[in-house]
């Protein structure tokens, strides 16, 4: 590397440090490779952006988003959302990027392991989920930049000895299928039981059949406010940082950078930030 312009130099130093420090999941060169990409989309910057002219989508005028509405404070149902009835982190940022550039969101709510599936099937123009980068994901779909930084955290009993990820040897665990807590279980070797929702592996740990749920940190909060009893127990030598990006079929470009731009931008000006503060609040104070 001969010659960087300051930005991309920066971008990648970012990246670099990011990259150190993620682990289970494969997330680690993913976020690599999504932060280089974001260098190439902020150096694209141009003069029509705000205009969708180049993007095509399934519905003319709509763009539709796929998303698991399971995922709280990311994307849930409520009674009236901000689209339809599926309201959320997620939902506000789908919706805010649709209209900017002159569409209207639409949201298909289904399993999350078939939202990539959906993508390459045409079913939904993007997946916006909460959705960890991984190298394995980026083999089925492009990425965009990351939008928001997690991690994978243990949800026990309040009494429970669980202190760190390696006591769960002996214990049982509970995942969700399809996520990024569930690749963390397995490549650290340990049996488990995967559950479709968020809640009922909640519930198992609530009705002492399991001692212990994998599950992203933010969505976590929420389950142990819900639930009276439950501690979250954080282990960041075994869990590290993913980073939330949304999805696109692979080689949409146009719409790929439609999204990095809106998301730069969301970033840039605090509107992310607020909407997780906001979030976050509401789902806590329920
Ligand atoms: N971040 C996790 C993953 O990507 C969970 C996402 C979700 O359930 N919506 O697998």
């Amino acid at each position: 590397m001969k010659k960087v312009t300051k930005t991309a130099a920066l971008v990648l130093a970012m990246a670099m440090a990011v990259s150190a420090l993620t682990a289970c999941g494969g997330a680690d060169k993913a976020a690599e490779t999504a932060n280089t990409e974001a260098a190439g989309a902020a150096g694209t910057e141009n003069a029509d952006a705000g205009q969708s002219s180049a993007v095509t989508t399934k519905t003319e005028g709509v763009l539709t988003f796929g998303t698991n509405a399971e995922f709280p404070p990311f994307e849930f149902v409520a009674g009236n959302g901000v689209i339809d009835q599926y309201d959320g982190i997620d939902i506000a940022i789908a919706k805010q990027i649709a209209e900017e550039n002159g569409m209207t969101a639409a949201i298909e709510n289904m399993e999350f392991p078939s939202l990539l599936i959906a993508l390459e099937n045409g079913q939904i123009d993007a997946a916006i989920a909460g959705m960890t980068v991984t190298e394995d994901r980026k083999e089925s779909a492009d990425f965009t930049i990351p939008y928001y930084t997690a991690t994978q955290v243990m949800i026990v009993k309040e009494d429970s000895d669980i202190a760190a990820a390696a006591d769960m040897a002996d214990k049982k665990i509970c995942v969700i299928e399809g996520y990024t807590g569930e690749i963390c279980v397995q490549d650290m070797g340990y049996p488990y039981e995967a559950f479709k929702k968020g809640t009922e592996a909640v519930m198992e740990l609530v009705n002492g059949k399991c001692d212990v749920v994998v599950i992203d940190s933010a969505t976590a909060q929420k389950y142990i406010n819900d639930n009276e009893g439950l501690k979250i127990v954080e282990d960041a030598s075994a869990f590290e940082s993913e980073e939330y990006a949304i999805a696109v079929k692979k080689g949409n470009t146009e719409l790929l950078d439609m999204l990095n731009k809106a998301i730069e931008a969301k970033l840039a000006d605090g509107t992310i930030s607020e909407l997780a503060a906001k979030y976050t609040e509401e789902v806590t104070a329920e």
